[in-house]
């Protein structure tokens, strides 16, 4: 309580030096920033934009996926009203990401409409987390957007690996869909989730292919989400500190001081000069640097993936055609972000485990 209120009146001074007005020249249009209750400011959205998918990971989803009706979803329209809502706020970087974004109907004219706010300079960075399968098909028009990176998700650069993990996926349109992205000016991030027996064999050859088409590299440890289908994710634990041992021995790694407010941390394998990332939720403590919240495909806002607490933005939404009440409601949200997560591999149980999918959170 303490904090919320501290949150409270920052805004409020904040409001108050606008209306004082100390730099008379200076006229700043936008609302006081989101800081939580742990003063961390609030400048990064997720947005899931649609919990459907062409692909069924087998640590994302189940084989016989239900979605959700799509009278639930927010309309583009909406959906545009509560990013451009939140980047009024102060956010200043967009991540678009799903289920699979880019298989939304439409989803291109929402993407155009955000680079408004790349062309304003309010939003500093509008970015993207793909599977890649429809890349080939509009990597031109995401950088026309105004994108200048994105992530692909890429566990195994095999084949029939490729299509176990994903169960519907097919390797060679992915890896056709990178390099229309990279032939449009798009840097490319590759996202790999690191799993125990089935792509531990592949760090090295992984490596080397980002190395050789110049894309960086992360590591995601894989996470106690969504239903276990009678797999046990433990099972399928890969530590990146095992990871990044191994890179060790054979590379000499430069920790770097790069931070995202995430739970990325950033090495340079040395001699081929290559960025590697590790995302690792579970081992590091990342949470008192979290600038971030994820926005769900029916409104519903998530202060923390760790956390059950959500608020619903729709309600509000829908409830008037003026922004206020929205805005009220993110900022009472905010107000509530707790400290951490609860996710906790190390007592060989899974503790703090979530019961909602990464494709309705959006990873
Ligand atoms: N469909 C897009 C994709 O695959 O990139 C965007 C959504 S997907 C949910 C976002 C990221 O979450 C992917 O990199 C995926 O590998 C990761 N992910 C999904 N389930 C996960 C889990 N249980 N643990 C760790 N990462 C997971
Ligand atoms: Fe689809 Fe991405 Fe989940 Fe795979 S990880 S099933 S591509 S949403």
């Amino acid at each position: 309580p303490m904090s919320a209120v501290f949150a409270r009146s920052y805004a409020g001074s904040c409001l108050a030096r606008g209306r004082g007005n100390p730099y008379p020249f200076v006229m700043d249009t936008r609302a006081a920033p989101l800081i939580d209750p742990f003063a961390r400011p609030i400048s990064y959205l997720r947005v899931s934009v649609t919990d459907r998918c062409d692909f069924r990971c087998v640590y994302c989803m189940s084989e016989n996926m239900t979605f959700l009706p799509k009278a639930e979803l927010l309309t583009l329209e909406e959906l545009d009203r509560l990013c451009s809502a939140f980047v009024r706020l102060g956010v200043e970087k967009l991540r678009l990401t799903g289920g699979e974004p880019l298989v939304r109907k439409g989803i291109m004219t929402f993407f155009r409409a955000m680079s408004r706010h790349l062309e304003s300079g309010a939003l500093k960075e509008l970015t993207l987390t793909t599977n890649g399968s429809q890349l080939a098909k509009y990597a031109v028009e995401l950088a026309d957007c105004g994108m200048r990176r994105i992530n692909v998700s890429v566990d195994t650069l095999d084949v029939k690996k490729f299509s176990d993990i994903t169960r519907w996926g097919r390797l060679p349109q992915v890896l056709e869909g990178i390099a229309a992205a990279k032939a449009a000016g798009l840097r490319v991030k590759i996202n790999a989730v690191a799993l125990k027996g089935f792509n531990e064999d592949e760090q090295f050859s992984m490596t080397e292919w980002c190395a050789q088409e110049g894309h960086d590299l992360t590591w995601i440890e894989v996470m106690p989400m969504g239903d276990l289908g009678g797999e046990d994710r433990l099972d399928q634990y890969w530590s990146l500190k095992d990871v990044r041992a191994r890179y060790a021995e054979r590379f000499t790694v430069t920790d770097l001081a790069e931070r995202t407010g995430g739970p990325a941390r950033y090495v340079r394998l040395e001699e081929t000069g290559q960025k590697v990332g590790f995302i690792t939720p579970l081992t590091h403590n990342f949470c008192e640097s979290c600038n971030r919240v994820r926005l769900t495909c029916t409104g519903e806002l998530f202060m923390c993936l760790g956390q059950e607490d959500m608020a619903d933005l729709r309600a509000p939404l829908r409830a008037s055609a003026d922004d206020a009440l929205v805005e009220e409601a993110i900022r009472a949200a905010i107000a509530r972000k707790p400290k951490g997560h609860d996710f906790d591999y190390s007592r060989a149980v899974v503790k703090g485990q979530m019961s909602r999918h990464m494709s309705h959170t959006g990873g």
